[in-house]
């Protein structure tokens, strides 16, 4: 190739016969202007150039260091060749040479050994000639590959794997932890492969344990829906059995236009927060079972004293055990709530659907808990006779918490209101109260298993934190939802909605609204 070229070069109008390099036994001065002219390159910042059709320079502009700020009349009428001898066996030349002939633009950028410089070029043809543009491009280089050498080092050292895709699914970059997670002995094997492959010897699942769909892969719906896309996931090696689990972002890499051309996934492996979770899981079902045993003994026990004592009439040992029954009342709500907690967790809840009356249900939670407390006044706005499909026991249990909270957290006010309303498709509860309120960063945790707040006067109050993770869990089973409006000290309205129709494993049902 580079022969074509350097014969173009020698086959040149007998009129350049004057460039200096040209001449196959120059003179001593005319060796010595080459070589002046030859250091060009050395000093160069930018050039912009125009040749004429026999590649001779015919104006020129540049920067460069001080030796050369002179210089500009030396270069004027000189080949290109002559001022830049480096480039006979370029890219750049060749570029050049070819543009003549199809009239095209062209760009790139290459390294000389000579001047130890990287150079960034742009070529455009012109009627008589052609436009160079020329840019010592070593500093941004240097620079490229430092910050390029500080990110690779970044990728492969952090314990996340990482991986890169094209469009078509191909692993275009890969960490060392990606190609561990994949079971790759290499990155290098990774890349060589293609993902589809890899993938087929895990088997993917969701957190409940269900195999997802391809679809439903955060990198599938980041290329398909342009936007980052999240799950958590569990892999399960086929061929080793190991199961890890891990919280996969999947990000769009998108060209000025909006196109996806590439997706990220970073897979961060929560495996041991999964492993020490399910342990805790494991042991609050075990100590809630240990716990109920004793406490159904108790419960015996303190009937049998109570006969005695009934029978002595010894008053002063009833009312002890009024307290004792009390307080055993409370320990087995407490044990009830840990293993219905449990149960939600395994996933081993079985709703009861019933048609009910909610309108009565409602009526019967504000009664009781009116009788339980002189402080508040509890105000019901709810048309009779709505009738639901649910488990009514669940549905009773979603509305006991939120007004007991409603009366637990406000302390200093006297009301608490509830609010139904009805439209063809939906049941909405609200309960308003007047306390203490959620600050805004609390708001999107307060459905979390054991979440409660960290402030001093929250702490003050008794509880487990299961309350409301327990009503979200019921309502998600009736296809219902649960949200809150709150401000810090300007009290809280809990909201759930229940849709008229339930789907009840593939059978639907209708609610009945007034
Ligand atoms: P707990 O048994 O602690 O009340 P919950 O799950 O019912 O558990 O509530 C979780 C947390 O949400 C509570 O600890 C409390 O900080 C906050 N919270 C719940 N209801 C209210 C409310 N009506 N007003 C203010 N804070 C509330």
């Amino acid at each position: 190739m580079f022969s074509d070229q350097n014969s173009d070069y020698n086959n040149l109008p007998a009129d350049n016969a004057e460039y200096p390099i040209q001449q196959e036994h120059p003179t001593p001065v005319e060796n010595e202007a080459r070589q002046s002219l030859s250091t060009f390159g050395n000093y160069m910042k930018y050039a912009f150039l125009i040749l004429d059709e026999r590649r001779c320079i015919t104006s020129i502009y540049y920067t460069a260091e001080s030796s050369w700020r002179e210089k500009r009349e030396e270069l004027i009428g000189k080949h290109i060749l002559a001022v830049f001898p480096e480039m006979a066996n370029s890219e750049i030349y060749q570029h050049y040479l070819s543009m003549k002939e199809i009239d095209v633009p062209f760009e790139g950028e290459e390294y000389y050994h000579t001047w130890k410089k990287w150079i960034k070029f742009h070529g455009y043809p012109s009627e008589d000639g052609v436009c160079l543009f020329l840019q010592d491009a070593t500093l941004i280089k240097d620079n490229w590959y430092l910050a390029k050498n500080q990110l690779e080092a970044i990728l492969q050292g952090v314990a996340d794997s990482i991986l890169i895709l094209d469009t078509a699914g191909k692993v275009i970059y890969a960490n060392k932890a990606a190609a561990q997670l994949m079971d790759c002995e290499s990155v290098e094997q990774l890349l060589q492969v293609s993902l589809a492959d890899v993938i087929s010897n895990f088997v993917i699942a969701d957190e409940i344990g269900q195999v997802l769909p391809a679809s439903e892969y955060p990198g599938y719906r980041a290329l398909l829906e342009a936007k980052a896309s999240q799950a958590c996931v569990r892999f399960v090696n086929k061929r080793t059995g190991e199961q890890r689990w891990g919280i996969v972002q999947s990000l769009p890499v998108m060209r000025e236009q909006g196109k996806v051309t590439q997706v990220v996934s970073i897979f961060h492996d929560i495996t041991e927060f999964k492993d020490l979770e399910e342990r805790k899981d494991a042991f609050i079902r075990r100590a809630s079972h240990e716990l109920r045993t004793p406490l159904t003994s108790l419960g015996v026990l303190t009937q049998i004293m109570r006969k005695q004592c009934m029978a002595r009439q010894d008053k002063q040992l009833l009312l002890l055990l009024d307290r004792i029954e009390h307080q055993l009342e409370r320990l087995a709500y407490l044990v009830d709530d840990l293993l219905d907690l449990s149960a939600f967790q395994a996933g081993t809840v079985i709703l009861h659907m019933e048609t009910f009356d909610f309108s009565a249900i409602l009526h019967e939670i504000v009664d009781t808990l009116q009788h339980a407390t002189s402080t508040h006044k509890l105000i019901l706005e709810c048309p009779p006779g709505i009738s639901v499909i649910g488990d009514k026991r669940r549905i009773r249990q979603v509305g006991f918490n939120l007004l007991t909270n409603a009366i637990k957290y406000s302390r200093d006010a006297n009301q608490v209101i509830v609010r139904v309303m009805t439209t063809p498709d939906w049941i909405q509860v609200s309960v308003q109260d007047f306390g203490i309120g959620i600050a805004e960063y609390d708001l999107p945790h307060v459905f979390e298993r054991f979440y409660q707040m960290a402030e001093p006067i929250e702490k003050t109050f008794p509880g487990l934190g299961i309350g409301l993770y327990m009503c979200s869990e019921i309502l998600k089973q009736h296809h219902g939802y649960i949200w809150v409006e709150s401000k810090k000290n300007q009290g809280s309205t809990f909201s759930f909605s229940l849709p008229t129709t339930i789907f009840v494993e593939n059978n639907y049902c209708s609610t009945a609204v007034p």
